[in-house]
């Protein structure tokens, strides 16, 4: 028989579905991380955040959160490109918010240069912090996963995830390898409830682009309205850049029980670009 506590729960849970959900996003601190934090809070999920910067500044986007969503929110500082730290932030995870149900594998780094003269360290960060962060996440968030049968994988790859430009070896690389492992994970999961989905965004306007920006305006000798319409845009066709609220949204319904047969695919969020 439905009482009225389920009535009211069922109630609240249509209105914010993501209700009660604990949901790691990594990279959370700025960009589409923080972006996706936003959407999941205000949909009702417990956050845990993680990433780089200020103390005080994530402080306050922390407080932010739990004030404007009336939800919990935590933070770990974990460095991803250490296999250690990734375990670290999960074991918090567990401890701090009770588990991980929705796993956003989001932080990552470029760095442009053509292959010869691209510096080793810099690829072993961008592999490191762009594609095996996300399978040391995975692994350590799957069998509690497994055990509460639903879990919600998400990994922001990217259009380079399906596409090559040059100059970006390492990025492309990995993120080409992001979708071989949600491919995998997806395929290895599938009747445990638990998905994997990767989005594939074009250029979404983050601090991340505008040091693209910059650094291109430097290189080409070019003022930066020209980088954005003759460089980075350039085949991107709608000729804008996503928001970070875009990518929020599409997480947010990847991460929700209507997504539940959406699973082992890469969503291109690119304006047209991979159509070509
Ligand atoms: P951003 O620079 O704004 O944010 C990156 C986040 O990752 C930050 O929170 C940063 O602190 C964190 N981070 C970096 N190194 C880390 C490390 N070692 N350990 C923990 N955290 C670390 O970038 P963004 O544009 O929001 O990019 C987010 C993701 O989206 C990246 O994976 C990026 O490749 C992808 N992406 C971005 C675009 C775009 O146009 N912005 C397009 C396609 C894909």
């Amino acid at each position: 028989m439905l009482t009225t506590s389920h009535i009211d729960r069922s109630a609240h849970a249509m209105a914010r579905p993501l209700e009660g959900r604990v949901a790691l996003i990594t990279g959370s601190t700025s960009g589409i991380g923080l972006g996706v934090a936003e959407a999941f809070a205000a949909q009702g999920a417990i956050i845990v955040l993680n990433g780089f910067g200020d103390r005080m500044q994530i402080e306050d986007t922390r407080r932010t959160l739990e004030q404007t969503h009336d939800v919990a929110a935590f933070y770990h500082g974990a460095d991803l490109s250490r296999p250690a730290a990734v375990g670290e932030m999960m074991a918090y995870a567990h401890a701090e918010a009770g588990g991980v149900d929705i796993l956003v594998n989001n932080a990552g780094i470029q760095h442009v240069a053509a292959v010869d003269a691209f510096p080793p360290e810099k690829w072993d960060a961008i592999l490191a912090i762009n594609l095996s962060s996300a399978f040391h996440a995975i692994r350590l968030a799957l069998p509690q996963m497994k055990a509460r049968k639903f879990g919600r994988i998400i990994n922001v790859a990217s259009a380079h995830g399906l596409v090559g430009s040059p100059f970006k070896s390492a990025y492309v690389a990995a993120k080409h390898g992001v979708l071989g492992l949600t491919k995998v994970v997806a395929l290895e999961v599938a009747e445990t409830n638990i998905t994997c989905n990767a989005i594939c965004p074009g250029y979404v306007y983050t601090p991340l682009v505008e040091k693209q920006i910059e650094d291109q305006a430097k290189t080409h000798g070019i003022p930066r309205e020209k980088v954005v319409t003759d460089v980075l845009l350039k085949a991107q066709p709608n000729k804008r850049f996503a928001q970070v609220a875009e990518i929020g949204a599409l997480a947010t319904f990847l991460a929700s029980d209507a997504a539940a047969s959406i699973t082992g695919t890469a969503l291109p969020v690119d304006g047209g670009w991979t159509a070509h």
